[in-house]
């Protein structure tokens, strides 16, 4: 299937900073209320950007990464705003801080932005219709062009939701028609992303580079065309990887800094996995080339 925008994937500025896997997140609502993002020393790095703590994710995170980046810490820091509301206010992330041994009315939180939202994914119409007949996407796998390059804090579950109606309706209207011949079941391997998870914070993070985006690509074309649980992540990631080379721009969560700048025009990416297959292997063959 045509899948598009693969290169756009939102940060989550405020994940709790603690080594829980997936990491807990703390709300934007937290922000909402007041509470301020410091460094070690207790500085508000946000102060003077528009928006402040509450611009959009791609900005919050890019100065959070900034800052972890120099050495430092960043904290959430609820004491002033919220203090001893914070619990009642907030009972889950309260609950989820205090498990991790902070309590938020006294101390600020850790925190640090995680991987959170993926605005590509399988290219599809307005009715759901992917480029594969018969195969109808929506939801968080689809690419609708709904969110743009950023997605607006909550729109997911609204735009799935309306989505699957439209999908319904389509596909109320269609005939079963030509069948796919049964095929024996295949007991796919529980997919793996550890033993990847380095090379993709390294290249596909909050900001992208040239050179460590083909470095990327050399590293899990061979796992991706190997049998081992990290396989399908791999391939996940490559698909990635070629279309943030691709795109030579900054926009949205998407952040070159070899290209900060953005096109005058928004123009939506394809790939296929047959053309990020060609890409990545020419792109190794000029690698090879040129360390001769
Ligand atoms: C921590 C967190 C907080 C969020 N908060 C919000 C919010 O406040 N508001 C909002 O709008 N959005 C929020 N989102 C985003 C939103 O939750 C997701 O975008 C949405 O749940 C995606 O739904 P989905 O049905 O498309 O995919 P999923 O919920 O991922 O469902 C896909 C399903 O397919 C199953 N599956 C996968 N592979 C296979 C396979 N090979 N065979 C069979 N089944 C398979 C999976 O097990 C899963 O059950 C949040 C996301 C996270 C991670």
């Amino acid at each position: 299937a045509e899948l598009s925008d693969l290169e756009f994937v939102q940060f989550h500025p405020t994940a709790l900073d603690n080594p829980r896997r997936p990491m807990p997140l703390i709300s934007e609502a937290v922000r909402g209320e007041g509470a301020v993002l410091v460094d070690d020393h207790g500085d508000r790095f946000l102060a003077d950007t528009p928006g402040a703590e509450l611009a959009a994710r791609d900005v919050v995170a890019r100065a959070i990464a900034d800052q972890l980046g120099a050495g430092h810490r960043v904290y959430l820091d609820a004491r002033q705003c919220l203090g001893q509301r914070f619990a009642k206010r907030f009972p889950a992330i309260d609950a989820v801080c205090k498990q991790a041994g902070i309590d938020p009315a006294a101390e600020p939180i850790p925190v640090r932005p995680a991987a959170h939202y993926h605005m590509g994914g399988v290219a599809v119409d307005a009715e759901g219709r992917s480029s594969v007949s018969g195969l109808w996407a929506c939801g968080e796998v689809a690419r609708t062009g709904l969110h743009g390059a950023n997605r607006l804090a909550s729109n997911s579950l609204a735009e799935l939701v309306a989505t699957a109606a439209w999908v319904a309706g389509c596909i109320a209207g269609t005939s079963a028609g030509w069948q796919w011949p049964r095929m024996p079941a295949m007991v796919a391997v529980r997919p793996d992303p550890s033993s990847i998870r380095q090379v993709v914070s390294n290249a596909l993070g909050i900001v992208r580079k040239g050179n460590a985006l083909r470095e990327a690509v050399a590293d899990l074309l061979p796992i991706a065309v190997g049998d081992t649980a990290a396989a399908d992540p791999a391939l996940v990631a490559l698909l990635m990887t070629i279309a943030a080379l691709r795109r030579e721009e900054s926009r949205g969560s998407h952040y070159r800094s070899d290209f900060p700048g953005r096109n005058p025009k928004a123009l939506p990416s394809s790939l296929t996995l047959c053309r990020a297959f060609e890409s990545a292997v020419s792109l190794n063959w000029l690698r090879s080339e040129r360390s001769y």
